[in-house]
């Protein structure tokens, strides 16, 4: 079998290369493998599938008839064992053998699961896709008492889904904060505050050493015991320590890998014909100028679009993407854009305004006069400007004792940067 484009992957990255091939190669032969039966939802609504009862529809990235719309062979459920770049083909775990002319590796990544004893017995979860969410799902009747071991943007969201369905949530969090790679300490306890209020409990500077049984059947999770010898009885313990790229299908030999696949601008890997996009490879950050991991949906996306458009012909450069989250857990707007922690002493300025009456909290980060970062917690109207002057490395010297107002907008800025900044959005 051969196909002029094969994709494996078929989330964020994968449909977003299929949408540009299309927009420029209607007939072209495009096939797309992925291990999942149903690949085309967003993992970031998983923890609602759990926590608000949604259903599959109200999840999906695409409609269900997406593949036959864009006339594309889907091969759903199904593993890719090998690339092998020489040959042009894809070996499946099956055995099978697929042909291609370009190859986009859109494969993601997998959960971290930390080395604990104990970690075998039923009731230990991983929590990174729709499978891990319905087998999760699928035993929470009987579960009082969780452990979410991880206090990242995944362990909150699946801690925040837990306790609406009335369960007793603890997070472990090794650091000392929640949330810990896009937040400061302010920012972290501000968002743990809520977190608390709402009812789940915190530990950090702690690590899971132990995941004992109950007394009585010893192969079901019955508590944890943390690395200061603390004991904590629970039901069920979810590792959520982060994830890590899925490069198994790759021989580091014939496409370089420096822990993810490295590319270029246009997402073009060492091995000729070969693409790769989204968390299992690097992308340009605007902001540190680099490449880096950006394990974020919005950017695996548009890193397929730029893929797909040059597997297709059309040379097209990635612009780049920076760390970029806006979240609402716990009732707790934030926002969270580029260098947030800078190294002290490099050359960084920072900006902080804690506002214990509105219960608010911005942070801006300068570098040269340019913003390249930002926290907003609490009160995040305006982000859009501030990214804006950001994105477009606008000096600020003349408002920037206005930017931590939060009533900080257009109405600061001198009128041919506002009118520039209007015709822009
Ligand atoms: C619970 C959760 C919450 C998140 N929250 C946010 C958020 O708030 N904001 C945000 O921006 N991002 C968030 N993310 C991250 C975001 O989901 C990822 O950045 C995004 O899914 C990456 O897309 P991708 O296409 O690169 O890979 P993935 O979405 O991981 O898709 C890869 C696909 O390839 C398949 N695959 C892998 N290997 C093979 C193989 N060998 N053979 C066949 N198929 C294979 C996988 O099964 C999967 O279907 C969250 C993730 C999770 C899990």
């Amino acid at each position: 079998m051969n196909f002029k484009y094969v994709i494996i992957g078929g989330s964020a990255g994968g449909i977003g290369a299929i949408e540009s091939i299309r927009d420029i190669d209607k007939a072209g032969s495009i096939a797309v493998i992925s291990d999942e039966t149903i690949p085309q939802y967003s993992k970031p609504m998983i923890s609602e599938y759990i926590g608000e009862g949604a259903k599959l529809e109200e999840i999906i990235f695409r409609p269900l008839r997406f593949w036959e719309e864009h006339s594309v062979n889907i091969f759903s459920d199904k593993k890719v064992a090998k690339v092998d770049v020489s040959a042009k083909t894809v070996m499946l775990e099956n055995g099978e053998s697929i042909g291609f002319e370009k190859l986009l590796i859109a494969t993601g990544g997998k959960p971290i699961i930390p080395k604990i004893d104990g970690a075998e017995r039923k009731g230990v979860f991983t929590f990174v896709n729709l499978a891990d969410a319905k087998l999760l799902l699928g035993r929470l009747q009987n579960v009082k008492e969780a452990v979410v071991v991880g206090g990242g943007l995944i362990g909150v969201s699946l801690a925040e889904a837990l306790l609406k369905l009335r369960k007793k949530v603890t997070i472990v969090e090794l650091k000392d904060r929640i949330l810990n790679l896009i937040l400061d300490m302010e920012g972290a306890s501000m968002v743990a505050d809520a977190v608390e209020h709402a009812g789940v409990k915190i530990i950090t500077g702690r690590s899971v050493t132990r995941i004992a049984g109950r007394i009585l059947s010893e192969k079901q999770v019955g508590g944890v015991v943390l690395d200061d010898g603390t004991k904590m009885s629970c039901d069920i313990v979810v590792l959520t320590i982060g994830v890590t790229p899925r490069i198994e299908v790759i021989d580091p030999r014939q496409i370089k890998v420096n822990r993810v696949v490295v590319v270029d601008r246009f997402m073009a890997t060492s091995a000729q014909d070969i693409y790769a996009c989204g968390d299992v490879a690097e992308t340009f950050d605007f902001v540190n100028n680099d490449f880096r991991l950006l394990p974020l949906w919005p950017l695996a996306y548009v890193g397929g679009r730029i893929a797909g458009s040059n597997m297709a012909g059309d040379k097209v450069g990635y612009p780049g993407g920076t760390q970029m989250c806006s979240l609402n857990y716990f009732g707790i707007p934030v926002i969270s854009i580029g260098v947030v922690n800078p190294p002290k002493e490099s050359g960084y300025e920072v900006l902080a305004k804690l506002n214990p009456e509105s219960r608010t909290y911005r942070k801006i980060i300068l570098q040269n006069d340019v913003i390249v970062g930002m926290i907003l917690v609490g009160g995040i109207v305006n982000a859009g400007v501030i990214l804006d002057l950001m994105k477009n490395r606008i000096p600020i010297g003349e408002f920037k004792e206005n930017l931590l107002s939060e009533e900080f907008g257009l109405i600061h800025l001198a009128e041919p940067l506002r009118l520039e900044m209007l015709r822009r959005n």
